[in-house]
């Protein structure tokens, strides 16, 4: 029996901690590529496409230039930087309870897992194995490089499941720790799990509308029994 329900987890901040190395090597790829050091301050980044804040940074700095020309020396530099801060820190961090859900949901048969991230594909999955978790196991993917916006990232993996499982998913559970997680699970038709492991906390998140708000993804009674329904 294919898998009849898609659990999709965002990075930053769901899955792992960086303690914002994503921030340090934009702003390392931007000195390298455009001799300017980009800077983020006070800009709200959280729950945003890698591909939006790259153009965003470059329009800022006042460049005058079509970053979609440079877009890819940008993503070279912004990996190779990405990998010296986490090479500096010895790597990044799961967030709590993650290793043992990750575990769980491969175990259940009815159950495909997958990414929907603001991350560009190969820095995000970099991002990953630098906190030691399995890139593999995550079969149906939304990244920044598939839409121009959070808001087109559900169907883009619904439609890889689709391919892959030859039938829609019966449910798609988006889990991310800002409201633009919600949002983008509500625009695709898709439950939500609003997880305040990142700047947000669980009344910031009760407000987005979320079907379910916690502190944590420790598998408790309550997540288990969201899942399972
Ligand atoms: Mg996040």
């Amino acid at each position: 029996m294919p898998p009849r329900t898609l659990v999709l987890f965002d990075i930053d901040a769901t899955l792992l901690d960086t303690q914002d190395a994503g921030v340090v090597a934009y702003e390392m790829a931007g000195a390298k590529v455009f001799g300017v050091a980009f800077s983020f301050t006070n800009v709200p980044l959280h729950g945003r496409l890698d591909s939006e804040n790259y153009a965003d940074a470059v329009r800022r700095h006042g460049l005058g230039i079509d970053h979609a020309q440079h877009v890819d020396a940008f993503k070279s530099a912004y990996a190779t930087a990405l990998e010296k801060v986490a090479e500096d820190r010895g790597g990044f961090e799961a967030c709590p309870g993650i290793v043992p859900l990750l575990e769980f949901l491969v175990g259940l048969p009815d159950v495909q897992v997958g990414l929907l991230t603001g991350n560009w594909e190969h820095t995000g999955r970099f991002k990953i194995r630098a906190a030691g978790l399995d890139d593999s196991i995550f079969g149906c993917n939304a990244f920044a490089d598939h839409g121009e916006h959070r808001d087109e990232l559900v169907p883009v993996a619904r439609h890889h499941f689709q391919s892959m499982h030859g039938a829609a998913p019966r449910r798609i559970i988006v889990i991310g720790d800002t409201p633009r997680d919600v949002q983008c699970a509500t625009a695709g038709n898709a439950e939500s799990i609003a997880v305040a492991t990142g700047v947000f906390d669980t009344d910031a998140l009760e407000e987005t509308g979320a079907d379910l708000v916690v502190e944590d993804l420790l598998l408790t009674a309550t997540l288990l029994e969201f899942l399972r329904r």
